[in-house]
């Protein structure tokens, strides 16, 4: 096992911990559930994970984003809905983020992951573009971090963001998975790309090529947890101590330091997510 300087800090960006500990109701959290957390966030502190930015994709989980980020001060939350929230009426829920938002608790550091998805069949892209928008308007509106998810969907994500390059300051790019012109591009309008778990997979060549080609200044870490597990354990539950898997991997790929790709990419996290009182 690798030992880290203890001035070595990671930020997780993105993390779904509430699907980690399989909570799907908006009921308060148990103890055992409070257990469960802490245990997690105890796993991620002993790998220098101090900071986790917990994301919704839906209204119940974007709640208990919140409710988490109110109990654990290493937590902050993200909140809004996946692409896939567009395939129902999403309206009502819609006005549920707004009222989350509008409550201006200072836990609350973006909005997201929203964007657009064609991967799965039966999309409605007319819809998803409406509600990215919504989004959109949102991060605006209440100055948070914009949290995007593109899957298969490049063209028409680049053409929704391009309208909005010139006001959103704040914006990450989730599970980076589109090409180097993409990347080149937001990463020129001041964007960052969030690099996890895919970048560790044999084939993912393209995703090395872009990190390498980009530079790590642009770049954030997440795990994405309970999702995407990285290569060395591939097929497990993947958790938040796991951005030190990724950071060291980002560290040999580009012939960086794990301690220089820490500071780096904390940095960008910290901007991204006006965390920059953090200690
Ligand atoms: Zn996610």
């Amino acid at each position: 096992m690798k030992k880290y300087d203890s001035a070595v800090q990671l930020i997780d960006t993105h993390c779904h911990v509430i699907h980690m500990i399989d909570k799907s109701s908006i009921q308060a959290f148990s103890n055992n559930e409070i257990q469960e957390i802490r245990k997690i966030l105890h796993q991620a502190a002993l790998k220098n994970v101090t900071h986790m930015i917990e994301i919704g994709t839906t209204r119940i989980d974007s709640a208990l984003a919140l409710e988490i980020a109110k109990l654990f001060e290493q937590v902050s939350a993200v909140v809004g809905m996946h692409p896939h929230e567009a395939q129902r009426d999403y309206h009502k829920d819609l006005d549920y983020i707004k009222k989350l938002l509008a409550s201006h608790n200072q836990k609350i550091v973006g909005v997201g992951e929203c964007g657009l998805d064609k991967h799965y069949p039966g999309y409605n892209i007319t819809a998803q573009i409406d509600l990215f928008k919504a989004h959109i308007e949102l991060a605006l509106e209440y100055n948070k971090a914009l949290v995007v998810h593109t899957r298969d969907a490049q063209d028409e994500t680049y053409a929704v963001l391009e309208q909005y390059k010139q006001d959103l300051t704040r914006v990450v790019i989730h599970c980076y998975s589109n090409d180097l012109q993409f990347a080149q591009a937001v990463t020129s309008w001041g964007w960052f790309l969030g690099i996890g778990g895919t970048i560790t997979y044999p084939k993912n060549n393209l995703l090395r090529d872009i990190v390498k080609t980009i530079g790590i200044e642009h770049i954030v870490l997440e795990t994405d947890a309970p999702f995407l597990p990285p290569q060395t354990i591939r097929g497990k539950k993947n958790s938040p101590d796991h951005t030190s898997t990724i950071a060291e991997f980002v560290a040999h790929i580009t012939d960086r330091s794990l301690e220089h790709v820490a500071l780096v990419s904390t940095r960008n996290a910290k901007k991204l997510f006006n965390l920059e009182q953090l200690a």
